[in-house]
Parts: C-alpha cells; sequence; structure tokens
C-alpha cells in the first residue's frame, strides 16, 4: 500500500510504513512509538497512577473512602482507556490502534489489553511478554498481540516539539 506521507510502496500486511514510520491505516495521526517511549508510559502508568492508587489505600482507614478512591480512580481509568489512552499514553501522546479497524482502540480491546494482557506479558511470561516488542517488526508486546493493538505517536505532538527546538 503506498503510503501518503512519503508516497513509499509498502506491502500490503505492512501496519507502518517502511520508510518513515507512519501508520497506515490513519498516516496523518502518527508514527510507531519508539521502544523507549513506550517503556517510559509503562513507567508512568504502573508507578505514578497504580501506585498513587495503593499508597492512597493504604493510609486510608474507612472501608466506605477506600472503595470510593478506587471507584473515583477506575472511573478516570475508563475514561482514558475510551481514548486509547492510559495515564503514561496521555503524558507521553502515545496512542493505542485497533490494527482490525485501524482507529483508536475502543473500551473492549483497551480492557483485554490492561488487564488480561498486562498480566501475560507480565506475571505469566516473566516480562518475556513485554521483550517480545524487541522481536516484533511492529514492537508488538503480547498484550499488544492479544488485543490486536499497535501504540503510535501522535504525528502533530511531534510536529510541534520539532519547532520548538528548531525555533
Ligand atoms: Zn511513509
Amino acid at each position: 500500500m503506498k503510503c501518503s506521507t512519503c508516497n513509499n510502496d509498502n506491502m500490503e500486511t505492512d501496519t507502518f510504513c517502511s520508510k518513515c514510520n507512519s501508520y497506515i491505516a490513519n498516516p496523518g495521526l502518527g508514527v510507531k512509538a519508539s521502544i523507549l517511549d513506550r517503556l517510559l508510559a509503562e513507567i508512568i502508568t504502573s508507578m505514578f497512577a497504580f501506585s498513587f492508587l495503593e499508597s492512597l489505600i493504604f493510609f486510608e482507614k474507612s472501608p466506605i473512602i477506600k472503595g470510593l478512591i478506587v471507584f473515583v480512580f477506575y472511573s478516570i481509568l475508563y475514561l482514558f482507556f475510551r481514548q486509547g489512552l492510559n495515564p503514561g499514553k496521555y503524558i507521553l501522546h502515545l496512542r493505542v490502534m485497533d490494527t482490525t479497524t485501524g482507529k483508536q482502540a475502543s473500551i473492549i480491546p483497551m480492557l483485554i489489553r490492561e488487564f488480561p494482557g498486562k498480566f501475560a506479558s507480565g506475571m505469566l511470561t516473566l516480562g518475556f511478554g513485554y521483550v517480545l516488542a524487541l522481536f516484533n517488526p511492529n514492537y508488538q508486546t503480547l498484550h499488544d498481540k492479544l488485543a490486536r493493538t499497535v501504540v503510535i505517536k501522535e504525528t502533530n505532538y511531534i510536529k510541534n516539539i520539532e519547532k520548538a527546538y528548531s525555533s
């Protein structure tokens, strides 16, 4: 398939342009996210979001307030997931895309990806599910494969950064 960003001819099966890394299903939206970005997003999400939740629950005595905190936390998470995001991805301008539709991942693939998926990538395979990304041309982890997703970095954000550095 021809890439509308750089005119490179790609194979029908390619998810990303082999020349400019654009997401072929929606080239204006973003490019393949780097392993470093993916790693940082993972650290931000697990360290900040989940550790924050756990420490709040730990110091709170009342079970009602504990329940409320958990409820609010998961409601916020739901709002992230609905947009193909989690907190780390939001901060780094990454987005989870559904390879079956070419659009941003909806709530069902996001839930598969974030819960059973990340459990499979982490605990179940001792982290090997994450390492898998290094050996996959689309940087898909095991949880990406299970949810049929890929991760992109928003083009608009990259352009803004480049503008900031060139002026
Ligand atoms: Zn291209």
